[in-house]
């Protein structure tokens, strides 16, 4: 009986279980991790990571690290997703764009905070795949672009905030030139290889002015495309 009822609970799809485990990785990334935004953590702890994953390897889902999504990819690991949003300093109602979207997580969380979010991914495996996850789960996805994302999404520009969860190579013009004045650019820059690079914000100051911020040597996949490296 007891084994019954514990696997009709693991078969809900955002379980009781579930619920307790984002806690958990909520309370870690405040009191460990220093994420200080309380919307971002309302965020992280809304969003069922576990449904990113294969059902398979969803017991890694609320654990702090970055997982393979296929294709070579990752999903970011949830401090890194808290903290790239947390420099956003994201306010109800701004236009927001994430290049990369690869399992749609990071996405999800910015959809909690924003309703004008999009995002535009470069892989077609991951971008389909990621697109019916999103619908599965009832967000917008029209918010969903397949492209290079290296070049913006002019058509939707300007944004108050940019994310970009793949390091790039230097800061992406065309990025720049889409951020609106007093928007703001996340983006990790340094070499090709992982952790080789710094987590940079940019705040657009004024039509050709730009400051720049520093938070840290980071991890992420390369980006590609235009202002991306080479594949
Ligand atoms: N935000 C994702 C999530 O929540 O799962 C994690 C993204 S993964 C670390 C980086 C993603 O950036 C990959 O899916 C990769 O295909 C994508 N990417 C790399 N270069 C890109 C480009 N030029 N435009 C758009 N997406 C790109």
């Amino acid at each position: 009986m007891f084994t019954k009822l514990l696997s009709l609970i693991q078969l809900l799809p955002d379980s009781y279980r579930h619920r307790g485990q984002r806690r958990a990785l909520v309370t870690l990334l405040r009191e460990r991790r220093n994420i200080r935004d309380e919307h971002v953590l309302a965020a992280i702890n809304a969003v069922p990571r576990h449904l990113f994953f294969e059902p398979t390897f969803e017991a890694h889902a609320y654990h702090d690290k970055a997982f393979p999504i296929g294709e070579g990819q990752t999903i970011s690991q949830p401090s890194t997703v808290a903290y790239q949003t947390e420099l956003l300093g994201i306010r109800p109602g701004q236009r927001l764009l994430e290049v990369g979207t690869g399992s749609g997580y990071q996405f999800a969380v910015l959809c909690q905070l924003s309703d004008s979010v999009q995002s535009i991914e470069f892989n077609p495996v991951l971008f389909e795949r990621g697109r019916q996850r999103l619908a599965a789960l009832g967000l917008p996805t029209a918010g969903l672009h397949l492209g290079d994302g290296s070049l913006g999404l002019p058509g939707h520009a300007p944004f108050d905030g940019i994310l970009v969860t793949a390091g790039a190579p230097g800061l992406p013009p065309a990025l720049l030139r889409q951020l609106r004045i007093g928007g703001r650019l996340v983006v990790p820059v340094g070499a090709a290889d992982p952790g080789q690079q710094q987590l940079l914000r940019i705040t657009r100051e004024g039509p050709e002015s730009y400051l720049r911020e520093e938070f840290g040597d980071c991890r992420f996949v390369p980006l590609r495309g235009a202002a991306g490296w080479a594949t």
